[in-house]
């Protein structure tokens, strides 16, 4: 099962031991081994997805479903300011690891390393605005 190469595949089909919280038939959650804060958890499907464009729908609800449980956790037990949900999509994006995974980072207002998602804005034109928004419109 899962991709020979990929070291996501092994861990979530247990080939691999890593610090698991929660697992089920359809994802393994465990702690990042680099963690960006306490806490720092990673849901990974046991099948392999390259990335966000190769999931399908089901899927992706399933595991938003058990962020939503991830989530209540580490609230409760950890106690957090905050919480981020991040999921990278290629290199450009910050992908490392092509096997699909969506971070939950802890947030706290005490941490030294609070610089996590911080991004510069860019401007649009009103036309560009309307192009951009006419482009991905359904309708
Ligand atoms: P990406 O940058 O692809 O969104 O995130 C990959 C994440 O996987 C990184 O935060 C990295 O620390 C974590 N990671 C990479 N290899 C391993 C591993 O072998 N075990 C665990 N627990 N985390 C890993
Ligand atoms: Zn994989």
């Amino acid at each position: 099962m899962g991709k020979d190469d990929c070291i996501f595949c092994k861990i979530a089909n247990g080939e691999i031991p890593s610090a698991t919280v929660y697992e089920d038939s359809i994802c393994r959650v465990i702690l990042d081994v680099n963690p960006a804060n306490k806490g720092h958890a990673l849901i990974i499907p046991k099948e392999h997805y390259d990335d966000i464009y190769s999931m399908d729908a089901d899927t992706a609800s399933k595991i938003f479903t058990i962020a939503t449980e991830v989530a209540k956790a580490q609230k409760a037990e950890l106690n957090p300011d905050g919480l981020n949900i991040i999921q990278n999509n290629g290199a450009a994006a910050g992908q490392t690891v092509f096997h699909f995974h969506m971070h939950l980072i802890p947030r706290y207002q005490s941490a030294k390393n609070n610089d996590i998602l911080m991004w510069s804005h860019e401007n649009f034109s009103d036309e560009e605005m309307a192009q951009i928004r006419d482009s991905l419109s359904q309708n």
